[in-house]
């Protein structure tokens, strides 16, 4: 009789690993998910482009999981960005390299590739349970048990991939509800945090009112003001909100914010209002007699500095800058803006934080539950968005995939 193997969780990581076990032939494969439809937070991170890899140079890529390189390496060794960007187009989706290198499916969205890819696992004899919620703290038990909406369902299974997601949007399934039981299970997990987040500011009533919603466009952004050794500025542009600041600029910066925001208590960014001027050419624009010009005329004029930008400048630094014109030019070119703390986990595009890998095989078992593996963002890594993120979850999916293969082989 064939092996049955369960797969809790029916996003990317969870599907990798169900098509991965099923072409090894020779096992039934379930998977299970919370909620009524496969793939609920995928679909939606093709809502606006699904970035799904990236085209750096293979060892820039690996670069991006900072602190957790070396974990992810092996995974993302065995299934490459470009591996992974092969198996979109046997699905018979055309992929194409957008501006800074993303990787996207044609048609932008995810629908068309999880509809493909959820029609070829059904072919392939893959059952699908939706509105399964599978109760975490029954994991060291013999039968997995669920609540479905006709009550309560017990399985059996010969291995069980878990695939849960992280904390954050859980209204799309992932809830990090698991954390507590795992840990009452003596599995190490590091507490989840968001991650490609935003950041709370303390901007004035006014500011609030006349400039959220607005995107700082052209500008760039350090985590040390210019003078300093390690002042690093990155190009692009971000969003300020009614509570402060995010957007793909602010989420490439959110590891090293979190820990400024633990040592501190506060965090500051640094942003160049004017990257395409020298600091000596906005010195020497800002300095002589302002005349009768207003001090926001003064700088449209000279700089062409004027609408949110001016006004964050104006928020940003006391009354007195502006009376010295080498404080201005030095505001203008690293302007701090303070960081109070980071938007709810819920709101962030993932999470941080997860099973610690000291408590996995190689092969993603965890150590002290045999035949019960972990995948995908669950796991403790962390990247930035550009597509890092799904190319882990696929990558660890497939690995997980393989590891419950070898283990009842
Ligand atoms: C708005 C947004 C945009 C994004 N855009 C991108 C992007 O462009 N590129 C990129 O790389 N990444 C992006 N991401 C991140 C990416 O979508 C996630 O990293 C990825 O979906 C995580 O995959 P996963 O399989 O690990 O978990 P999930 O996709 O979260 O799937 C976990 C599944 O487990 C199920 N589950 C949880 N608990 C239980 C339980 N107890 N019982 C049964 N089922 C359970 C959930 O219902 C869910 O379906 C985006 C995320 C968001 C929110």
């Amino acid at each position: 009789m064939k092996k049955n193997i369960a797969i809790i969780g029916g996003g990317p990581a969870g599907l990798m690993a169900a098509e991965t076990i099923m072409n090894a032939g020779d096992f039934t494969v379930d998977v299970f998910d919370a909620m009524p439809t496969m793939g609920r937070k995928f679909l939606m991170a093709g809502k606006g482009g699904l970035n799904i890899t990236h085209t750096d140079s293979f060892t820039t890529f690996l670069t991006r999981y900072g602190d957790s390189q070396a974990h992810i390496t092996p995974f993302i060794t065995d299934f490459s960005p470009t591996a992974l960007r092969a198996w979109v187009h046997q699905l018979g989706i055309d992929t194409f390299v957008g501006s800074s290198g993303r990787i996207f499916p044609q048609e932008m969205k995810a629908a068309p590739l999880l509809r493909q890819w959820l029609h070829r696992m059904r072919e392939s004899g893959i059952r699908f349970h939706p509105r399964h919620h599978w109760h975490s703290e029954s994991l060291a038990t013999a039968e997995l048990i669920f609540t479905t909406p006709q009550g309560t369902y017990t399985h059996h299974a010969d291995a069980v991939v878990l695939a849960l997601g992280g904390g954050s949007w859980a209204k799309l399934g992932a809830t990090g509800a698991w954390v507590t039981p795992f840990l009452q299970h003596k599995i190490s997990v590091h507490e989840l945090m968001p991650s490609n987040c935003g950041f709370n500011s303390p901007w004035s009533a006014y500011f609030q009112d006349h400039f959220a919603g607005q995107a700082v466009k052209n500008c760039s952004l350090s985590l040390y003001p210019r003078d300093h050794d390690l002042s690093k500025f990155h190009s692009g542009e971000f969003m300020l909100t009614r509570t402060g600041v995010e957007g793909s600029l602010i989420y490439a910066l959110s590891p090293a914010l979190r820990q400024q925001l633990s040592i501190h208590g506060v965090a500051t960014i640094y942003l160049d209002l004017l990257p395409h001027y020298a600091l000596a050419h906005v010195q020497n624009r800002v300095s002589g007699t302002r005349g009768k010009l207003s001090l926001a005329n003064f700088l449209r004029k000279r700089l062409g500095l004027e609408g949110v930008k001016a006004a964050l400048l104006r928020e940003c630094v006391p009354l007195n800058t502006f009376s010295k014109a080498d404080d201005l030019a030095h505001a203008i070119k690293s302007l701090p803006i303070q960081l109070l703390s980071t938007r709810p986990l819920d709101e962030a595009i993932s999470s941080a934080g997860g099973v610690c890998f000291s408590g996995l095989t190689e092969n993603l078992m965890i150590t002290h539950f045999p035949g019960v593996f972990c995948a995908g963002e669950m796991l403790n890594w962390d990247a930035p968005t550009g597509g890092y993120l799904l190319t882990a979850c696929f990558a660890t999916g497939r690995a997980a995939g393989l590891g419950v293969v070898s283990w009842l082989t």
